[in-house]
């Protein structure tokens, strides 16, 4: 591809170079980034900055609207960094689906003379579909389209079994990970100062943009802008019948507040879970209550951090232990092994495309089992009004703050899957709705590995019981307390047990009975939890259970 370009006068113009920036909202060890910022000073080349929001084909995707929303607040502060590092201007443009993106930037790209463009690698099927179509039109104008692989703490294909074929199981895969940086240890990339120096294009990208799109390129014109498409997407978002019952301003609060999405907040959050949580992170991360995981997997989901730089941190302070000849390193490899698993289901998506379909991995199984589609179960598990404590309190957890407790993840999804036999598709694209770390591929695993149609997915047969999962996870009932108000004053005992909590919500016909005064006055002296509106558990767990391991067991 020729890298220099002449106009209609012979003369030389300057060169041109653009980094698309996609799911990789920073700037320090961004793969992609790095590497265009050297180019551009060997080639002493102008570099842009472009970002698309796409609001209808997230809409297509159901990304949640805390997920928009974290996007957007993230896109006027990497616009000043980069003025600020960089002297790169960043353009945020909006165009509906994908296919209006791909040509909009093949016509960008010819009207500022951009000769070649740098983006991280994306692995979905509809991303990779938009970047073939693009580098196909871009060829045609000898314009290049470079991508790096970033969103993984080792690249997909770069780890495989002797014959070169993907992993099945996690913990080979993840052996040979740790391997692979013990040999190899990596390092994060920070780019240097370009645009010094150099020639401006002869037209800007606001320039070219101008009455074709809207778009900003300035802190607060970005501010404003995305201000609104953050507003129009609510809006629409809210007019989903099956998402009535979510408070969604309540969500965009909590998660404004929970997620700041200036340039240090990510790097500020990794910082404290190392300092003060990751020594007893295999001790707690299973207790919801605590809050001693990082919280760091929406920075991830949107490259706000690189995998990486976290990954480095944590074996930094291994380090440190080491010296200080503290010889403890299961929770810090335990915590490295997670980042493990995000690299493992990205991994093995870029070998099972279709997956992205909501394909089961294991196909033949996921066909002949018979799911419910039942509306009413599920609503009821949307809700929160199951009857199951942990499970209710869980997903109102979610409704309400955008974010869901790995181990709550584990039981909502079991239960729905396995308890109501409901669709694990139903409940993927419910989280994607409401999680403002909605990740397909992560989403995806989690799902199939709760429904076991996944790769190295939970045996059929081992389904877990949502009421010793409570008693295990959150003894004294605090998380389950707080999150269902009603349930105060019963006693742990009684909401980790589905026989007390029959005997204590299970009146099927109270409002019958409430027509009967005397009948009703003799239920609140036999029953304390009489006046308390909340259901009796939906499903008999160990009636579900049995029959859902026969349902299987026919199935394989
Ligand atoms: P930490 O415990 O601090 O872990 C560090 C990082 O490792 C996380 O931020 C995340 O990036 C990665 N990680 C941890 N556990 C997993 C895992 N099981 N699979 C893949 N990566 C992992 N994670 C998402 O990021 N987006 C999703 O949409 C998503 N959906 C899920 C759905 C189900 C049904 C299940 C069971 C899990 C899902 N997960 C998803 C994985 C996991 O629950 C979250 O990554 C984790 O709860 C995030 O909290 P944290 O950042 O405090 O994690």
């Amino acid at each position: 591809m020729a890298d220099k370009k002449t106009d209609d006068n012979n003369q030389l113009t300057p060169l041109h170079y653009l980094m698309w920036f996609r799911r990789d909202l920073r700037i320090d060890d961004n793969t992609a980034l790095s590497a265009l910022c050297d180019k551009a000073q060997k080639d002493r080349a102008h570099v842009s900055a472009v970002f698309f929001m796409t609001p209808k084909q997230w809409q297509q995707h159901d990304t949640a609207v805390t997920q928009v929303d974290f996007i957007a607040r993230r896109l006027p502060h990497l616009a000043q960094a980069l003025k600020d590092k960089l002297n790169i201007t960043l353009t945020v443009a909006v165009c509906d689906t994908f296919d209006d993106c791909a040509e909009i930037l093949t016509q960008l790209c010819i009207d500022t003379d951009v000769t070649c463009v740098m983006a991280n690698h994306e692995y979905e099927e509809n991303e990779i579909n938009r970047d073939t179509q693009l580098i196909a039109n871009l060829a045609e104008h000898n314009i290049s389209v470079i991508r790096h692989h970033d969103q993984c703490v080792l690249p997909p294909a770069s780890i495989t079994t002797g014959e070169g074929t993907m992993y099945k199981v996690f913990t080979p895969f993840y052996k040979k990970w740790q391997q692979h940086l013990d040999v190899s240890p990596m390092s994060c990339h920070s780019p240097t100062l370009v645009n010094e120096n150099t020639p401006a294009p002869v037209t800007s990208l606001a320039e070219a943009l101008t009455k074709k799109v809207t778009h900003a390129d300035s802190k607060s014109s970005i501010d404003t802008l995305t201000k609104d498409i953050v507003n129009a997407y609510q809006d629409d978002w809210q007019k989903r019948d099956a998402l009535k019952h979510i408070n969604i301003a309540e969500q965009l609060a909590r998660t404004r507040d929970n997620y700041p999405a200036d340039m240090d907040a990510p790097e500020a959050r990794l910082h404290d879970f190392i300092s003060d949580d990751i020594d007893d992170y295999d001790t707690h991360r299973d207790t919801p209550h605590s809050h001693a995981t990082s919280r760091l997997s929406a920075y991830l989901t949107t490259g706000m951090i690189s995998p990486r730089r976290c990954y480095l941190a944590a074996i930094e302070h291994l380090e440190r232990k080491r010296s200080n000849k503290d010889s403890d390193e299961t929770d810090i490899t335990r915590w490295c092994s997670e980042l493990a698993w995000r690299d493992f289901y990205r991994h093995v998506l870029c070998d099972k495309p279709e997956l992205i379909r909501h394909e089961a991995y294991n196909k033949k199984l996921d066909k002949a089992v018979d799911w419910s589609y039942d509306e009413d179960d599920f609503a009821a598990w949307c809700c929160g009004r199951t009857g199951v404590p942990l499970v209710d309190a869980a997903m109102r957890c979610l409704n309400a703050t955008g974010f869901m407790h790995n181990r709550l993840r584990m039981v909502v999804a079991m239960f729905l899957t396995k308890d109501l036999l409901i669709d694990w598709r139903w409940g993927e694209t419910y989280f994607v709705q409401n999680l403002i770390d909605g990740d397909f591929v992560s989403n995806n695993g989690g799902w199939q590995w709760s429904a076991s149609t996944g790769t190295d997915s939970a045996p059929y047969f081992r389904i877990m019981n949502p009421f010793s999962q409570g008693k295990s996870h959150d003894k004294d009932a605090l998380f389950i307390k707080k999150w269902l108000p009603e349930l105060a004053d019963v006693p742990a005992d009684v909401l980790h047990s589905e026989a007390k909590l029959n005997k204590a919500f299970g009146d099927k016909d109270k409002e019958e009975k409430k027509k009967d005064k005397n009948k009703q006055k003799d239920k609140k002296q036999d029953n304390p939890y009489y006046d308390i509106d909340y259901p009796a558990p939906i499903v008999d767990h160990k009636a579900a259970r049995k029959d859902t391991i026969a349902t299987f067991k026919d199935s394989k």
